[in-house]
């Protein structure tokens, strides 16, 4: 439904090119966030899809027809921010019913209000109707913010950072209504976050991005399970995936204490035929086994009590490693200890980042 294609962006008074080349086709009715670090692109796509800039290069549709040469107001979308933006001097009501009185499309205040009345039943903030946003909180005050972008009926949904102002257990609960808002309704939603778990927990599917670059554009699952690069393994996975550099020398990627031998790899998921020198294996903190016989042995560093987990922490290749274990694992800290690896739960990537098993 929103299709983009090559779509390009350089800010003309410092030269950045903000937007490499973009390719993105989003389905009617799906949830997407746009994820990645500060600074890769995110919100520089969410203002071309809404007008608020103009592409250097490339096409925006909605339903197959562009958008580039409309201006925000013809383009049918509803926006948030992080900032609220609600007009203090008005109530709730006011507020909400605001877009649709206001512009050439004017409606009825009757009308309006009706309209108005509808949405605030289904976000849950009628009985906040006569209140001004002074004395509300922030969760409140989104709520009326994500109401009142709701009222028009627009065909996309655009959501910039709209839980950064919430305490953490109040983003949540919000994003939980979010989610449940936005598939009532069924419109089709972008939702910028830089918070991984927030996209997990809310996406039909997300966009990854670093760079200007979309680097995986998946369902949640995949992006853990089946990262298209180093990039994303490293950017999805609390704690952070393990990474090892390794030498290739005959059939074995070689470390200074352990190595992975190349015949033990499931040969369905390897595409490459290893010719490089050097290689970077990634293990994610789960796939390390407490066992005997063991691949290699660890001296225990330190180890932590995250909820039902326990984090280990050791060095092993040269590298500060950490290994989930289970709660019931009495590891101790100077304790040494033997790990194994499942050959088929592990990663490989070129130096440039391309994964090749
Ligand atoms: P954040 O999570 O910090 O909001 P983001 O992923 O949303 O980051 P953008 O705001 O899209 O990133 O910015 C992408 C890049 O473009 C950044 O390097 C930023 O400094 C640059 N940029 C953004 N707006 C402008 C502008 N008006 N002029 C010049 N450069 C800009």
């Amino acid at each position: 439904m929103i299709s983009i294609a090559n779509l390009r962006k350089v800010y003309e008074d410092n030269g950045y090119e903000a937007l490499k080349s973009i390719d993105l086709n989003i389905k009617e009715g799906d949830l997407v966030c746009l994820l990645g670090p500060s600074g890769c692109g995110k919100t520089t796509i969410l203002n071309l899809l809404a007008g608020l800039l103009d592409p250097t290069s490339g096409d925006i549709k909605f339903d197959n027809v562009s958008v580039v040469n409309k201006h925000p107001k013809d383009r049918n979308i509803g926006l948030v921010f992080q900032n609220y933006a609600l007009y203090p001097h008005m109530t709730v009501m006011e507020n909400v019913m605001f877009p649709l009185t206001v512009g050439n499309k004017k409606t009825k205040k009757s009308k309006a209000k009706e309209i108005a009345q509808k949405y605030m039943k289904i976000t849950n903030i009628t009985e906040l109707a006569d209140k001004k946003p002074g004395n509300m909180s922030g969760g409140q005050q989104q709520r009326v913010a994500i109401t009142r972008a709701l009222v028009q009926n627009p065909k996309v949904l655009l959501l910039d950072e709209p839980l950064s102002n919430l305490d953490a257990r109040l983003r949540l609960k919000i994003r939980e209504e979010i989610r449940r808002l936005v598939k009532e309704i069924g419109i089709t939603t972008i939702f910028v976050t830089h918070d991984q778990e927030e996209a997990l927990s809310i996406s039909d599917k997300i966009v990854i991005m670093d760079q200007g670059i979309v680097q995986q554009y998946d369902i949640p699952q995949n992006l853990y399970l089946e990262p298209a690069n180093l990039f994303v393994a490293k950017f999805m996975g609390n704690p952070i995936i393990n990474i090892f550099e390794m030498k290739k020398e005959e059939d074995y990627l070689k470390g200074s204490d352990f190595s992975i031998k190349l015949d033990k790899l499931d040969k369905t998921r390897v595409k490459d035929d290893f010719n490089k020198s050097k290689y970077i294996v990634g293990i994610r903190p789960e796939y390390f086994k407490l066992t005997t016989p063991s691949l290699f042995n660890a001296e225990i560093e330190t180890v932590e009590l995250i909820g039902k987990d326990r984090i280990v922490n050791f060095t092993i290749n040269g590298e500060h490693s950490k290994a989930i274990t289970d709660i019931n694992d009495k590891v101790k800290e100077n304790e040494i200890v033997g790990f194994d690896i499942e050959y088929d739960k592990i990663y490989i990537f070129e130096e440039d980042g391309r994964r090749v098993y």
